[in-house]
This record gives structure tokens, C-alpha cells and sequence, in this order.
């Protein structure tokens, strides 16, 4: 930990005194709040701008996380809910690399890394995404074969095709859960694929992002990625 000003001025920004007068004026920001006190201590990954401009720029951080139901991916909420965000404790200002539903599960990657989330959620970057569901009735076999061949949904467009490996069929209640492999992330997809064939999702939880998985973790519990596991999303 050294003193704001300390390292204003080792980046050759300005000397001791003018950085403590920056501070002051209230110019300089630290991971985005203004700080304009002298006493200010500052580690390295913390983003530090002057002016608005960084003079130093901040660690780059990865976190898989469990998302669990009732949790929003956007950055805050008129109607004050629970946000991913709020639940990680980590002083960079993260964002999700895509986003699942307030009701849905599962692996969800947070980061500050603008290049690595839009890699991972390009078009053209078929990761593959499996889901866990559960619907309100029973496919039948043309079903399982739009979903193989691709599916028009609402607006025109069709998906490519997906995997599809049943795990439940309850005839009584009238529902069947099955594993769904997509490999591109439509917004919606899953719910606007099953109302395409005319049903209804209950459950649904995204148990696998590439080879990421989140057995190991509860819902709501979330882990750094280790360098090895960034570079292979990549
Ligand atoms: N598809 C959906 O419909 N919802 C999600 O949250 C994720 C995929």
C-alpha cells in the first residue's frame, strides 16, 4: 500500500505537492470514487485517474460464479433486487460476460476485461452452453428434431442446431428436464426456443460455459479464475 500522492507523482504525472493539490481539488479518482483526502492509501490493480485519464491502470480480474435465481446481471435495479455484482466482493468495477435471466441458474463469468468478455460472447465465438431445464410437457420425437436441426424463433431468425440428452420424464405431472447444448447466445434463447415448439420453461440452470463448470460451488458462492482457465476460454 503506498500513499495516493506517492504514486500520482512516481508516474511522473506531476510533483508531490501539485499531486497533493490535485487530490484536494477533488480531480483524482480511485477504481472510480473521487478521493480527496491525503491520507489515501492505494495498492497496485487499484485504477487511479487524474482528470479523468489513468495514470494507472487496473488488474485485470476474472470470477466464475453460481448465479442463483432472483439475482439480475445488469449493474443496478430501479426496484432495488439483488444484483451478481453485489454478491462478489472485489474493488474493480466487474460487469457479467453475457447475461442469464433474474430466474435462471448456473455458471456465470464476471470480469473487468471488456476484450475477453466480448470474445466470449461474439457471434462468432460458438463456446458451447449447456442448460439444464425443466418444461411443462413431454417432447415427442418431431420436437427433438427441430431442436437438432434448428428452430425458427419469433423474430425469423433460425438457431444452429443443439444437443439434447433427456434426464426426467414425469408423465404425471405431465413435465420432462433435459440437458440443451446451444452454441451461440441469443437473447432468450432457451425460453424463446421451448415457446417456439409451444411450451412453457419452469427450471432452468446453465450447469456448463465451454469446459466451466460450478459443482464445486453453491449457488451464489463464486472463485477467481486461474490464469490457465482464462486463457483456455479464450
Ligand atoms: N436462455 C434463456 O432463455 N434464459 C437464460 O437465462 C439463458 C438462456
Amino acid at each position: 500500500m503506498e500513499r495516493l500522492q506517492k504514486v500520482i507523482a512516481a508516474a511522473g504525472v506531476t510533483s508531490r505537492r501539485k499531486a497533493e493539490q490535485l487530490i484536494l481539488e477533488g480531480r483524482v479518482c480511485v477504481n472510480d470514487a473521487v478521493v480527496n483526502e491525503l491520507g489515501f492509501k492505494v495498492k497496485k490493480g487499484d485504477l487511479i485517474t487524474v482528470d479523468g485519464k489513468a495514470i494507472q491502470k487496473e488488474d485485470k480480474v476474472y470470477y466464475v460464479m453460481n448465479k442463483p435465481k432472483k439475482t439480475l446481471c445488469t449493474a443496478e435495479d430501479a426496484f432495488d433486487r439483488k444484483t451478481v455484482v453485489s454478491l462478489i466482493d472485489c474493488p474493480q468495477r466487474i460487469y457479467t460476460v453475457g447475461r442469464l435471466d433474474y430466474d435462471t441458474s448456473g455458471v456465470l463469468l464476471l470480469t473487468n476485461d471488456g476484450d475477453f468478455a466480448n470474445q466470449i460472447i461474439h457471434p462468432r465465438y460458438h463456446i458451447a452452453k449447456t442448460y439444464n431445464l425443466t418444461i411443462n410437457g413431454i417432447l415427442k420425437g418431431e420436437h427433438m428434431k427441430a431442436i437438432q436441426n434448428g428452430i425458427v424463433l419469433d423474430d425469423g431468425i433460425k438457431t444452429l442446431p443443439a444437443k439434447l440428452k433427456i434426464t426426467e420424464k414425469d408423465e404425471k405431472k405431465n413435465q420432462m428436464s433435459f440437458d440443451l447444448t446451444i452454441y451461440e447466445g441469443r437473447n432468450r434463447q432457451i425460453k424463446r426456443m421451448m415457446e417456439a415448439l409451444g411450451f412453457e420453461v419452469r427450471r432452468l440452470h446453465r450447469k456448463q460455459l465451454g469446459f466451466l463448470r460450478v459443482d464445486d460451488l453453491s449457488q451464489g458462492e463464486y472463485r477467481r479464475l486461474k490464469p490457465f482457465e482464462v486463457k483456455k476460454l479464450r
